[in-house]
């Protein structure tokens, strides 16, 4: 076992990132946000293009946390399906959790046509069923879809499915072609930029030591400097060193693993050959799509936070050759992880924390499309605006236990679990 989870392939493969000089000494602002993920970039850019002053505290180095490192897909709508969204909430509240989902999926696809971002952004999904006895519920979905929702995705039946993906290993699947995949690394970078040019500072090896109050409003303190705001917003996915505890108490931290493979020349022509990204219906889930340059990027393969396995392209191997045994002689360019943040019912907690301070974390492997938006949504609600927050401001998301051991061993049994019922 070892202690850090290595940088995401998608680094590599970036020249020039952005840089950003550390806090020093004592700032005032409208509004500071910690945290340089997609919920903090992009509520940082949605400040400063309203005129606020804002200043961005980053930790490490920009989408250091799971923004950078993930499987890079749009899915559409939230988390947890339509089907069960009504059981839960009844048809109403599904379906306006469903169209603000949608609404999350254009707002990103908006500021990548906006500010040109550069992010090898390819429409389409394929949900794949891994057990025949989820093909019935997926029909039921395919339906519900196009039926209560006006939103038409397709079903795939087993020989359908094979051609797709180009893997045998499926009994059927749902594309959904309004869903996308894309480089989430070059997204973060493209929003601050984008942030940067608005007006915003940010700033990196700046983590947030302490939150308090000075005078009226919060203070933000660093190693090296300060800044009194008039609001806050905590970004940090429920891992935030104990700056703060209510997103921590709400969230848990699972290691999901991935492997990019080198270009996989002839042999990946019939791999996803309609361009898709595609994940399955496994509880330690299988993501995957195809870079620009023929890579295949693959997730699977899950820990909890505290045991990050020593070799992960053999711990995500198996998974790979299980999907695509034609790859076995294919090599491995580089595997990393990251930690997923999940709440019990796999929705975000979305909060506000204490006074003018407000906080988001969980999207629960969704955050490619909600995070970025629940950031604006969240400086609109500052301001008085952003009703739609509310959706995720009433849900109830329950503690969990504090205890670090607790909560490694809560994770450890859910994957033991959830990979007997895989
Ligand atoms: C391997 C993997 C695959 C995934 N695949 C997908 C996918 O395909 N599709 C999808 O929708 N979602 C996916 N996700 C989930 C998605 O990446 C997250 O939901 C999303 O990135 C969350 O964004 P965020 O800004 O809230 O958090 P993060 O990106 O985690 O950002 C939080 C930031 O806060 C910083 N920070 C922490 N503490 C402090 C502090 N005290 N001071 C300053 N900064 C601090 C961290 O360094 C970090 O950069 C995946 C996640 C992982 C790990």
């Amino acid at each position: 076992m070892r202690p850090a989870l290595p940088e995401p392939f998608y680094a590599r493969c970036i020249a020039d990132p952005p840089r950003f000089a550390p806090l020093e000494g004592t700032h005032e602002a409208d509004l500071v946000v910690v945290g340089g993920g997609f919920t903090g970039l992009s509520a940082a850019l949605a400040a400063a293009e309203a005129g606020r002053s804002v200043v961005l505290l980053e930790a490490g180095r920009l989408a250091a946390g799971a923004s950078g490192r993930n499987g890079g897909q749009l899915h559409s709508g939230q988390r947890q399906d339509v089907l069960w969204l009504e059981t839960h909430f009844g048809y109403g509240r599904a379906l306006a959790l469903w169209r603000f989902g949608e609404a999350a999926k254009a707002h990103v696809l908006g500021l990548i046509d906006r500010f040109g971002i550069e992010c090898n952004l390819q429409r389409g999904l394929i949900h794949a069923l891994h057990k025949p006895g989820l093909v019935i519920e997926a029909k039921e979905h395919v339906e519900a879809l196009g039926d209560r929702y006006s939103y038409p995705v397709e079903y795939l039946g087993r020989e359908e499915t094979a051609a797709a993906l180009g893997s045998r290993a499926y009994f059927g699947a749902i594309r959904d072609p309004g869903g996308a995949h894309l480089d989430p690394l070059r997204l973060a970078h493209g929003l601050a930029r984008a942030a940067v040019s608005a007006g915003a500072a940010l700033h990196e090896e700046s983590a947030a030591t302490a939150l308090s109050r000075h005078g009226a409003g919060p203070l933000v303190r660093t190693a090296r400097g300060e800044v009194r705001a008039r609001h806050v917003i905590v970004a940090t996915n429920g891992r935030s060193n104990g700056l703060e505890r209510a997103t921590r108490r709400r969230t848990l931290g699972i290691n999901s693993y991935m492997v990019a493979t080198e270009p996989l020349g002839p042999l990946g022509d019939t791999i996803l050959p309609g361009g898709e990204g595609a994940s399955d219906s496994r509880f330690v889930v299988r993501y995957w799509r195809k870079l620009a340059d023929g890579r295949l990027t693959f997730g699977g393969g899950e820990s909890n936070a505290g045991r990050i396995p020593s070799d992960i392209r053999s711990f995500v191997l198996p998974h790979l050759l299980d999907v695509y045994p034609q790859l076995k002689d294919v090599g491995i360019a580089h595997a990393w992880g990251g930690i997923v943040t999940v709440t019990k019912p796999r929705l975000p907690f979305v909060r506000e924390i204490a006074p003018q301070v407000w906080a988001a974390a969980g999207f629960s492997g969704q955050g490619v499309g909600l995070a970025p938006y629940v950031g604006r949504l969240l400086v609109e609600r500052l301001h008085g605006r952003g009703g739609e927050l509310d959706l995720y401001t009433r849900l109830h998301i329950p503690p969990l236990p504090s205890s670090t051991w607790m909560r490694r061993a809560l994770v450890s049994l859910a994957i033991w679990y959830g990979r007997l019922g895989d």
